[in-house]
């Protein structure tokens, strides 16, 4: 292939997307990071989730000679890895811990005999046993490294096993490696380049922007009320995750959804490590489940079809928002991710940071990555574009599919509304030598009379009541912008209001306050009817009652040969076949997601649906 004129090899590349995969066209830098491996150059992928990071490996492995190894840390979804690419027609395996020695020959056999194209790894199988001289033995076309960023020591998906693979250059030094990640940063990048010894490497950085993702946060009253509203009148019946900081409040939240007759799973680190992977097969295989969990859930689930991701906590960092938010719409559909956030994440979380045990360099750093979740929570302007700006990116317009951007909201001057509260925090403490929540301030502003204000006599105070032109959600509201903004501090266990330098600079006058209005209730982007599911919202009532049609028989498709739905089809290629109503199999060929394998599979079954005949099920046939 290498010595192939360069027109030639992005020709045979072009075919593989469209024979096996059934695409029609390359996805952003996929052709020439192809290209680039191929011929056997190094390449270091960036590339955001659902960007389409495993067609630049598979395709070069396909067109190289000899068996394509990924390193994969994702022990868990190998298995419906490999099944996904027998399902078009590749021939897959992979060891890990997971398969009995007997299992393991299996798959060494077939690597010998030259009879695989991609052998998954995992890392610490590369570093056990005689793996190393078993991989020496036949003829290896590449190397890929997936999720890269686990070489970082400094990320928290560290694992020590990737440290070794940089000894993959001096045992292989012709075959090319590529290695990829999700993760964005400038750190983490050239940390990969340098401890994987990429130096060489060509990299290709890919803008991050998933525009087919709507961003929203909401302000937080009742949250477990908000996200059964969420869930059952905007994606009823649809897969996603819901992620909560503790474990307990993953399991309360699990058990109050199913209350409320959604099909909910809990899902963190404390559970028996059986029922967590019990969990996440259930998750990828049955359609519309719903997962609680803490952030233990998650790296690289690839499952195409996650409609929302929605956190009910506030995230500790961009960074972590952005990971966790980009496993919704991996298959490009319409999908959402949705923060509720309130006075309580903020008083929280900075007392998380105050009481951690790190040192005041980490508590820093800490502090920082809260102040930038922060500041995108508040902000006035289009959601993603702090997003991106946030990873160095810079997008011209307002992305107009963000709540900041269908629902502008109003600023207003907060100047006076500040100080009067932080004058009441202010006079407590030099008058009285007395501090209090955010409840209490809020009451004496307000002029409500209660048993701590009788006892501690604050109807004498000259702020005593000067407030009560706003309602407590609206002072609860200013609070929280204070906070955020570090206009205002909160302190301790019971989050006891103390002023800051900030605080000077607003009661002096030198500093004005612009605030933002809290939307009563934010509606949603207008464009669908609430109870309609972004996937089919511009679908006619037709094409609607065919995709459910379709996605009927995939289901016991994947039931019968016990494979998760997405397998058999995915959403965005059922989707296709109901809006363009194929009525020959040339014609289903032609929509993407159908390539030779699929087709020659379930071709004639998809067409009997479409038709309204009952179709047959692939795998009774052969039983
Ligand atoms: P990543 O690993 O970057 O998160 P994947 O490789 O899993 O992303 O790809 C995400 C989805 O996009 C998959 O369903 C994949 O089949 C699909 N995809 C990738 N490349 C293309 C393409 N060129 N055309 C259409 N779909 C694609
Ligand atoms: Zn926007």
């Amino acid at each position: 292939m290498t010595e192939l004129p360069t027109e030639k090899r992005r020709e045979r590349a072009l075919n593989i997307l469209n024979r096996v995969f059934g695409y029609p066209d390359f996805r952003g830098e996929q052709a020439e990071i192809i290209d680039r491996v191929v011929s056997g150059g190094d390449a270091v992928v960036l590339m955001p989730t659902g960007g389409g990071k495993s067609l630049c490996f598979q395709i070069p492995a396909l067109l190289r000679d000899g068996v394509g190894v990924v390193i994969s840390p994702l022990i868990a979804l190998m298995h419906d890895q490999v099944d996904a690419l027998q399902a078009v027609g590749i021939r897959a395996g992979f060891l890990n811990s997971t398969q009995s020695p007997p299992e393991r020959r299996v798959v060494e056999r077939d690597f010998l005999r030259g009879e695989l194209d991609l052998l998954y790894i995992a890392p610490e199988r590369l570093n056990s046993g005689n793996t190393l001289e078993t991989l020496q033995r036949a003829k290896i076309s590449l190397f890929a490294i997936d999720e890269a960023h686990c070489v970082s020591q400094w990320g928290h998906d560290f694992r020590p096993d990737y440290l070794t693979l940089n000894s993959l250059v001096d045992e292989w030094p012709g075959v090319p490696r590529i290695a990829l990640t999700a993760t964005a940063t400038e750190a983490t990048r050239s940390e990969i380049i340098e401890r994987l010894s990429l130096e060489k490497a060509e990299v290709f950085v890919s803008s991050f922007d998933r525009p087919n993702i709507t961003y929203r946060i909401v302000n937080k009253s009742s949250v477990r009320t908000q996200l059964v509203s969420f869930i059952t009148k905007e994606h009823p019946g649809e897969a996603g995750i819901v992620y909560g900081l503790s474990r307990n409040t993953v399991e309360k939240t699990a058990e109050y959804l199913r209350g409320a007759g959604v099909n909910a799973l809990a899902y963190h680190a404390g559970m028996d490590p059986r029922e967590r992977s019990r969990v996440q097969s259930q998750f990828l295989r049955e359609e519309g489940i719903v997962i609680v969990a803490t952030i233990a859930f998650g790296m690289g689930i690839d499952k195409p079809d996650v409609r929302f991701v929605a956190h009910i906590d506030l995230p500790k960092s961009v960074e972590g928002y952005y990971q966790e938010t980009g496993r919704a719409g991996r298959d490009g559909l319409p999908s959402e991710a949705w923060l509720a956030y309130g006075l309580q994440d903020v008083v929280q979380q900075r007392r998380m940071i105050e009481q951690s045990t790190g040192d005041f360099a980490h508590k820093r750093a800490q502090t920082l990555h809260l102040d930038a979740m922060l500041a995108l929570c508040e902000t006035t302007e289009c959601r993603r574009r702090g997003l991106l700006a946030y990873f160095g990116e810079r997008q011209d317009k307002p992305c107009g599919n963000c709540d900041t951007c269908t629902s502008p909201p109003e600023v207003w001057d907060g100047t006076v509304p500040a100080q009067k509260l932080l004058s009441t925090v202010h006079r407590l403490k030099n008058e009285r030598n007395q501090r209090f929540g955010a409840g209490q301030i809020i009451d004496i502003l307000r002029g409500k009379e209660n048993a701590r204000s009788a006892q501690s006599r604050h109807q004498e105070l000259s702020t005593w009541g000067i407030g009560a032109d706003l309602s407590d959600q609206q002072w609860r509201s200013i609070v929280r912008q204070l906070l955020a903004r570090q206009l205002l501090a909160a302190h301790g266990d019971y989050g006891v209001l103390i002023l800051t330098e900030g605080s000077v600079e607003v009661l002096s006058g030198r500093l004005s306050v612009p605030l933002r209005h809290d939307p009563l209730r934010v509606t949603r982007p207008e464009r669908r009817a609430p109870t309609q599911a972004p996937v089919v919202a511009d679908l006619n009532e037709e094409q609607r009652v065919m995709f459910e049609s379709l996605r009927a028989w995939r289901a016991a498709e994947a039931r019968a040969q016990g494979l998760p739905a997405y397998i058999v089809f995915n959403d965005a290629t059922l989707r296709a076949c109901a809006t363009e109503a194929p009525q020959t199999l040339t014609e289903l060929r032609g929509i993407s997601g159908v390539g030779d394998q699929k087709l020659a599979r379930y071709g004639e079954a998809v067409l009997s649906v479409l038709a309204g005949r009952n179709p047959e099920i692939s795998s009774s046939l052969e039983d």
